[in-house]
C-alpha cells in the first residue's frame, strides 16, 4: 500500500482530479459553480461528466448513482451502468452531462409525509457540485439533493444547503458593517465526533433484538459494567485496532479527514472524530463514515452498533456536533480576536448564537429527537433534555460586566463598553470544557452534544444555521444605517445578554437541581419525542423557516408527520420483537429449565428420600412465578398494541406509544431480566450482556 498522502482522496473526483483532467476553461467554470453555487451550463456538464466517467472507469467503476439522503436519516442509491450498446453488439462506456446533473429515481417508497401523491411519485435528484463525486464499491457516487416535481425538499441535503445560504447571506451583511467588504461568502463548518459500539458478529446473530431494532430489549446487568472507567482511553484491543486501521484507510481513500480514535466510557464503545469541514461536506462524510464503519466491522467479524442506547445501564452513544462560522478568507468568526475591534465583532456573533439557542430551544431539541435518543437524553451520561449553553467563566464575566456596565478586570477597573478602545483581548481557550452542557463554547466553536449517534447531523445544523441567520438578520436590520455604530452595537449586545442570559448555565447539567432551576427560568424541558415534535409547527417556527426560505409550511408539516410516524414504527417494531422473543425463545427456555430442575429433584428424591432439593425446589418456584408474570405481561403488551388502532391521528398514537407501550415494555423486561439471573446459561437463549460487552477480545 502506498503512503497515506499518496492514496488520500484517491477515490474522489476532487479539485486535484478536476484540475488534471478538465480543459482549463471547463475547470474554471466548474470552480465558479462550486464557489458561488451557480448552475452548471449543460455544455460544461457534458465535458465534466465525460472526464468523471473516464476517471471512474480507470479506477474500477462500472456504474454510477445519484447518492442522496432521503428523510429516513440514511443514504440511498440506485445504480446504473455506464454501458451503451454499439451496432456491432459491443458496448462503450458513456455518461452524459444530463445524467450527471439530474436523475429521476423511481423513489416512491421513501417517506414524503404526504408531499408526493403516488401518481406523481417520481421525485428527481439534482447534483450538489459543492460536494465531490466519489467511488464506493465500483460505483461512481454523485452527491445529490432529492426533490419532488413541485420543488419540495424530500431529503436532508436540500434544506441544509438552503440554511447555509441563509446564514451566509446574513453574516455577510454583518461583516460589511465591520468594514469587511472583501468577504463574499460565509459558511458554517462542522466536525462531528461519532460514537459507536463494536460487538462480536456471531453473538449479534443470536440476538433478534439487535438484529431487528439495533438495541438490546432484554439483558440482565453483568457483574462488571463501566464502573471502573478502565475502558475510557484504554489501550485498543488488537481486533479493534485492526478494524480502526482498515476503517481509516477506507475513509482516507474517500477524502474523509478521520483524525482521532479512542475507546469511550462504556465497554465495547469507541469514538472517531474527523477534522472539521464545510457543513454539507461534513454531513455527507458523516453519513459515509457511518456506512463504512458498519461495512468494515463485518469484515472483522464484528457488528458496529450506531444505536443511541444499545445497552441499558451503560452509556449510550452520541455525536458531538462541533460548529462554527467561517469566511471565504478562512477567518473563524467565533474565534476571539487580537484587537478590541475584532472582539466587538466576535461578541456580536457570539450573541447571535446565544439569542438563537434561547429563541429556538424547541427546534434544537426537536432536531435531535428520536425514539432511540429518548433513552439517552436525560439519562446520567448524556446532556439533559433541557437546552442550555456553557460559555466558561471568563466569557461569562465579560458578558456580565457588559450587561451591568461594571468593571471586568477588578485590578484595572476598565469599564466594559463594546467599542474600539476599551474591550480587552480575550484570553484564548480558557474554557474548562464543561462536559455536562448540551451546548458548550469550546474556545472557537460551539459543541452541540445532544445529537444521537444514529442521527444525520443535517437536522441539527439546519436548525442552528437558520436560527443564527435569524439573529444576524435582526442585528443587521437594526445596525444598518445607524449614526453611531459603536453605541448601537454596544446597546444591542447589552440587550441580547439581558434578554437571553437565562439560557446560559455554567454549572453541572446532570444535577437534578438544575432541572428545577431551568424550570424557574422558563426553559423548556421536552423529555420525549412526542413532547417536542408538536412544536415544530408552532407559528414562530414556521415563520422562521419560511422567512429564510429553508422550509415551506407544507415541507414542515410533512416532516412533522414523518417524525411521529418514525417514532411509532420504531417502538412498534421493538414491542413486536419483545413479544416474539418472549413467546418463542424465553418462555420455552425457562419452561425447559424448570422441567430439568424438577426432573433432577424427583430423581434425587427417588434415590435418597432425604436428599436436600432446596436449590431445585426454590428455583422452580421462583421461575414458575416469574414465567407466569412474564406470560401475563407479554399478553398485556399484545392487547395494548391492538388498542392503539383506536388512535385518532399520529400525534395521539405517538402519545400512546410513549405513555402506554413503553412502560409495558419496561415492565416486561424487568421480570424477564430477573428470570435470566437465575436461569442456567446453558438454557438462556441469548448471549448475555457480559458476553456482548466483553466479547471482542
Ligand atoms: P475534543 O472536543 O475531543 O477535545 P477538539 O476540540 O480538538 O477535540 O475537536 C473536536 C472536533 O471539533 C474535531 O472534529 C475538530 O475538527 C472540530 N473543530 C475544530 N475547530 C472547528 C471549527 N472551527 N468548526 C467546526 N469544527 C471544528
Ligand atoms: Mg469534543
Amino acid at each position: 500500500m502506498n503512503s497515506v498522502p499518496e492514496y488520500f482522496g484517491c477515490m474522489v473526483f476532487d479539485d486535484k482530479a478536476m484540475k488534471s483532467r478538465l480543459p482549463k476553461e471547463t475547470y474554471k467554470a466548474m470552480k465558479k459553480t462550486i464557489q458561488d453555487g451557480k448552475r452548471l451550463d449543460i455544455a460544461v456538464a457534458n465535458v465534466v461528466a465525460n472526464a468523471m466517467k473516464d476517471w471512474a472507469v480507470e479506477n474500477g467503476a462500472t456504474h454510477f448513482t445519484h447518492w442522496f439522503q432521503p428523510m429516513t436519516g440514511i443514504t440511498a442509491e440506485k445504480h446504473d451502468s455506464f454501458i451503451s450498446p454499439c451496432k456491432d453488439g459491443s458496448v462503450i462506456m458513456e455518461f452524459s452531462g444530463k445524467e450527471l446533473v439530474r436523475g429521476e429515481p423511481d423513489a416512491s417508497s421513501f417517506p414524503s409525509g404526504g408531499l408526493r401523491a403516488t401518481f406523481e411519485a417520481r421525485g428527481y435528484t439534482a447534483w450538489d457540485p459543492t460536494s465531490y463525486a466519489f467511488i464506493k464499491e465500483g460505483v461512481l457516487c454523485i452527491p445529490t439533493a432529492f426533490c419532488s416535481y413541485g420543488g419540495e425538499a424530500l431529503d436532508m441535503k436540500t434544506p441544509l444547503l438552503r440554511s447555509m445560504e441563509a446564514i451566509g447571506k446574513q453574516a455577510v451583511r454583518i461583516l460589511k458593517l465591520f468594514g469587511q467588504d472583501d468577504v463574499t461568502s460565509v459558511k458554517t463548518t462542522v466536525g462531528p465526533e461519532q460514537e459507536y459500539f463494536l460487538v462480536d458478529k456471531d453473538m449479534y446473530n443470536k440476538r433478534k433484538d439487535l438484529i431487528f431494532t439495533g438495541r438490546t430489549l432484554f439483558g440482565a446487568k453483568p457483574p462488571k459494567g463501566q464502573e471502573l472507567d478502565d475502558h475510557y482511553f484504554g489501550s485498543i484491543k488488537p481486533r479493534v485496532a485492526a478494524f480502526m486501521k482498515d476503517l481509516n484507510e477506507e475513509l482516507w481513500k474517500l477524502g474523509i479527514l478521520a483524525k482521532t480514535e479512542h475507546n469511550e466510557v462504556a465497554p465495547a464503545q469507541h469514538e472517531l472524530a474527523p477534522i472539521f469541514s464545510t457543513t454539507n461536506i461534513a454531513t455527507d462524510h458523516n453519513q459515509l463514515t457511518m456506512e463504512i464503519m458498519q461495512k468494515v466491522a463485518k469484515k472483522h467479524n464484528m457488528i458496529c452498533l450506531l444505536h443511541e442506547k444499545p445497552f441499558a445501564g451503560v452509556n449510550g452513544s452520541g455525536k458531538h456536533n462541533n460548529w462554527s462560522i467561517s469566511t471565504n478568507k478562512g477567518v473563524n468568526l467565533l474565534e476571539p480576536g487580537e484587537t478590541p475591534y475584532d472582539n466587538a465583532q466576535f461578541l456580536l456573533f457570539l450573541c447571535a448564537v446565544i439569542k438563537a439557542v434561547d429563541d429556538y430551544q424547541d427546534l434544537l431539541r426537536i432536531s435531535v429527537a428520536s425514539a432511540g435518543n429518548d433513552h439517552r437524553l436525560g439519562a446520567n451520561e448524556a446532556p439533559p433534555a433541557v437546552v442550555s449553553m456553557f460559555l466558561g467563566d471568563e466569557l461569562n464575566e465579560i458578558l456580565e460586566s457588559i450587561e451591568n456596565e461594571t468593571a471586568y478586570d477588578a485590578k484595572e477597573k476598565v469599564q466594559m463598553k463594546v467599542g474600539v478602545h476599551v474591550l480587552p483581548r480575550f484570553p484564548k481557550d480558557t474554557t474548562d470544557r464543561n462536559r455536562t452542557s448540551p451546548f458548550a463554547f469550546t474556545g472557537n466553536k460551539f459543541e452541540f452534544r445532544m445529537l444521537g449517534s444514529a442521527n444525520s447531523i443535517a437536522g441539527a445544523n439546519i436548525v442552528l444555521n437558520t436560527a443564527v441567520a435569524e439573529s444576524l438578520k435582526s442585528y443587521a436590520d437594526r445596525l444598518e444605517g445607524v449614526d453611531n455604530f459603536e453605541d448601537a452595537l454596544h446597546e444591542l449586545i447589552k440587550k441580547t445578554i439581558k434578554d437571553h442570559k437565562r439560557i446560559i448555565f455554567n454549572g453541572n447539567g446532570y444535577d437534578d437541581e438544575w432541572i428545577k432551576e431551568a424550570e424557574r427560568r422558563g426553559l423548556l424541558n421536552l423529555k420525549t419525542t412526542p413532547d417536542c415534535v408538536a412544536h415544530l409547527l408552532d407559528e414562530k417556527n414556521v415563520k422562521l423557516f419560511e422567512e429564510h426560505k429553508v422550509f415551506t409550511r407544507a415541507e414542515l408539516e410533512a416532516r412533522y408527520e414523518i417524525r411521529l410516524e418514525n417514532y411509532c414504527k420504531t417502538i412498534n417494531i421493538e414491542a413486536l420483537t419483545m413479544i416474539d422473543m418472549v413467546n418463542k425463545d424465553i418462555l420455552p427456555a425457562i419452561s425447559s429449565y424448570v422441567g430439568e430442575l424438577s426432573k433432577t429433584a424427583a430423581t434425587k428424591k427417588s434415590c435418597f428420600a432425604s436428599a436436600d432439593c432446596s436449590y431445585e425446589e426454590k428455583t422452580v418456584t421462583r421461575l414458575s412465578a416469574l414465567s407466569a408474570s412474564i406470560y401475563s405481561k407479554v399478553s398485556d403488551l399484545e392487547s395494548a398494541l391492538i388498542s392503539l388502532k383506536s388512535a385518532a391521528d399520529e400525534a395521539e398514537e405517538a402519545e400512546m406509544f410513549k405513555s402506554v407501550i413503553i412502560p409495558k415494555m419496561q415492565e416486561l423486561r424487568a421480570v424477564t431480566d430477573e428470570a435470566e439471573c437465575i436461569t442456567s446459561a446453558e438454557y438462556w437463549p441469548y448471549p448475555s450482556y457480559g458476553e456482548l460487552l466483553f466479547g471482542v477480545r
